[in-house]
């Protein structure tokens, strides 16, 4: 890592897409272009995900990527009752301990953000070992009408206005988020960006 060069954490939801925009083996593409460019990036696995991919979750974790819980039925944690917040979050950490191998804590992401500030969710999670972790840059690349084009210009000018320790929100399904990638490493690295985990932020003011 230079000295002095701005941080940025690639992170990506993987999961059910919500919408029908998921061509078959997306996650994977995005996979190779990480390790073609070896850039190891955060992964917050849904539980439900990774038992009905595990040979892509599997290798999310082969890959060396920073692996975090991201529910098991990616239901907007408020919504849930204290026993029922629980209960999803456990059960995605033993998706996740039992496909991939690993321990996701403490890395959390509550689906759709939603819970993020919501006092009695970031409570039990951290009684759970948990912590969430929220975004600085989101490229919307979840909508229909959203290129690769939008989805890499806005990555990079969102990074880098945001400066030292942006955390850059993306998701495994959408083509237009493969597509960009490319762009987005070669660009952030060209502007003098060193690509980290979520760990590798730890120590930000
Ligand atoms: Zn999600």
């Amino acid at each position: 890592m230079n000295e002095g060069a701005p941080r940025v954490a690639l992170t990506f939801d993987a999961e059910h897409p919500d919408r029908p925009r998921c061509p078959p083996g997306n996650a994977e593409r995005i996979l190779d272009v990480l390790r073609d460019a070896g850039v190891r990036s955060t992964f917050f696995v849904q539980g439900r995900w990774a038992r009905s991919q595990p040979g892509t979750a599997r290798r999310i974790a082969r890959d060396g990527h920073l692996v975090g819980n991201h529910s098991n039925y990616h239901v907007r944690m408020p919504y849930l009752s204290d026993e029922g917040l629980r209960a999803d979050v456990a059960e995605g950490e033993e998706a996740i301990r039992e496909v991939l191998g690993v321990d996701p804590r403490p890395w959390f992401r509550c689906p759709f953000g939603e819970g993020h500030d919501d006092p009695r969710v970031l409570g039990a999670l951290e009684g759970l070992g948990y912590r969430n972790v929220h975004w600085d840059v989101e490229l919307e690349d979840w909508e229909p009408w959203r290129t690769a084009e939008h989805v890499a210009l806005d990555a990079l000018d969102g990074a880098l206005a945001h400066g030292d320790g942006a955390i850059v929100l993306l998701h495994t399904w959408p083509a237009p988020t493969a597509e960009a990638l490319p762009r987005i490493v070669e660009g952030l690295r060209r502007a003098g960006a060193a690509l980290v985990a979520l760990e590798d932020l730890e120590g930000l003011p």
